[in-house]
């Protein structure tokens, strides 16, 4: 791994330089953002990207790195089953090794009920060909040898993916730079510059760019932005801890997940791990805000959520931080150049002691790393893919809730195509932003 989790103290690998314009141009340099400018450099658009940080440096280095379709939306499925395409012909084409492997992703089984849950998912993968199946407990037992705890089966696909996420999107973002993106890293974008209801150009730290598109795909901070130009989304982040083990013996090359723990085997030989249902979601204004829009999320828990009750200053919906800034003025994203919250202790210590319980056999876990991720989410944990219907020009991609980096490409790849006036290529109405504001009802994706 490399020195991990990404810093501001790490030298700067894309300093741009920023030009005067741009035909379009990306705030946020996680996937979505990087995935995007590739996929327009590469049809000879001109794309600067802003990214107030580092590339990846927030969700898009600190997630598990699954690339799964198992347990999808069915209106997400689709676009993943491309991105898992995409994801093969970029790691082929970018020329470094990001860690692409098919080792499948399993959710193991404790009750009976969890068996019958995971058959509905069996029907929406059926439509689409994909290789999810059910496994009965003594095949569990062979999938993944080694485990002390008896499952009661298990739903597993085989074709799953696992990349490292760290490595991953700072590759992307060189390969879109040679095909000629401009990205700027430590440069903060402030501010849309509007002229009568219509995108001109993005107010950044290092001065005006000039620009008739924009997209924000600035993860848990895009709601902050967006409502400093009068559009309010729903967007809510939780704070998500993770741990990497010490090179260990592989018990299993996939990832795997239960009520209590998820690990995934990594390249370095170790494994990534998380502890089931450990986020927490910090209260402030917005999550007064859009209280009844997470109704349902919070009788069905999808997040696994505790609650703490405010965020450390500086976050997006921290109760000190500005709602309201000018443009010729420092921004609350150039105050916090990357989002790094604390990991729960408590989840550590139970990580790492579910780890040890569930493979008696590899002796003491160490853990050489732990960070937390803010996870941005969304009431119905589905993401935003949509253009502004306020401002002319200005397109929205975020709310990606804990599932981002795999279907990264594929959402790229749709925005790349938006934003030339391209058919989506797939049917994006569930992704709308009006969906929260034209009287739908909330219907929840499945769970993180
Ligand atoms: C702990 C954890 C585990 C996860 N596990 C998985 C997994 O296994 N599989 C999976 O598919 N997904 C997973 N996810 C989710 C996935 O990481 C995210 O959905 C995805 O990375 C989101 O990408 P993004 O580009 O939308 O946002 P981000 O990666 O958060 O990037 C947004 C970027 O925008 C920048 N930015 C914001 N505002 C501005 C501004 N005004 N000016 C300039 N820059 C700005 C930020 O600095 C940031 O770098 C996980 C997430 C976490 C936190």
């Amino acid at each position: 791994m490399p020195s991990f989790p990404f810093s501001e103290a790490d030298p700067i690998q894309f300093p741009g330089p920023m030009p005067k314009s741009a035909d379009v141009v990306i705030i946020g340099g996680g996937v979505i953002g990087v995935t995007t400018a590739l996929y327009l450099a590469d049809k000879g658009v001109s794309v600067t990207l802003v990214e107030k940080g580092r590339i990846a440096a927030e969700q898009s280095s600190r997630n598990w790195g699954w690339i799964r379709k198992q347990g999808r939306d069915a209106d997400e499925l689709p676009i993943v089953i491309e991105a898992c395409r995409l994801w093969q012909e970029l790691a082929a084409e970018c020329g470094e090794d990001i860690g692409l492997n098919q080792t499948g992703v399993t959710y193991l089984a404790n009750s009976d009920k969890d068996m019958t849950a995971f058959e509905a998912f069996l029907k929406i993968a059926a439509l689409h060909g994909i290789d999810t199946h059910l496994v009965t407990a003594a095949d569990t037992k062979t999938l993944i040898p080694g485990m002390a705890r008896k499952f009661h089966g298990a739903m597993t696909t085989p074709s799953d993916m696992r990349a490292e996420p760290w490595v991953a999107v700072p590759a992307l973002a060189r390969l879109a730079v040679r095909k000629g993106a401009v990205i700027v890293e430590n440069c903060a974008a402030r501010s849309l510059d509007i002229s009568a209801g219509k995108v001109s150009g993005v107010i950044t730290e290092q001065g005006r760019i000039a620009a008739s598109t924009v997209l924000i795909a600035g993860g848990a901070w895009s709601s902050l932005l967006l409502r400093k130009h009068g559009i309010s989304i729903p967007q809510l982040s939780v704070r998500s801890t993770v741990a990497a083990t010490e090179a260990m013996p592989e018990v299993h090359a996939g990832a795997a997940v239960d009520e209590h723990i998820a690990f995934r085997r990594r390249q370095d030989g170790g494994y990534t791990l998380a502890p089931g249902g450990g986020s927490s979601l910090y209260i402030g204004p917005d999550a007064f805000r859009h209280a009844i829009k997470y109704l349902p999320a919070l009788f069905d828990n999808p997040f696994g959520l505790g609650y703490l009750p405010a965020a450390p200053s500086g976050y997006p919906d921290a109760w000190t931080t500005p709602r309201n800034w000018d443009a010729d003025a420092q921004s609350p994203f150039e105050r916090m150049r990357i989002l790094n919250p604390a990991p729960s202790q408590k989840g550590l210590s139970s990580v790492k002691r579910e780890f040890e319980l569930l493979f008696p056999d590899l002796g003491p876990v160490r853990l050489k790393t732990t960070w937390a991720g803010m996870i941005d989410a969304m009431p119905d944990v589905v993401p935003v893919v949509d253009r502004a219907q306020t401002i002319d020009g200005l397109l929205i991609a975020t709310g990606m809730s804990g599932h981002g980096f795999g279907i990264g490409p594929g959402i790229g790849r749709i925005v790349a195509d938006l934003i030339q006036n391209n058919a989506a290529g797939h049917d994006l109405s569930r992704f709308r932003l009006s969906r929260f504001s034209d009287g739908s009802p909330i219907r929840l994706g499945p769970a993180l």
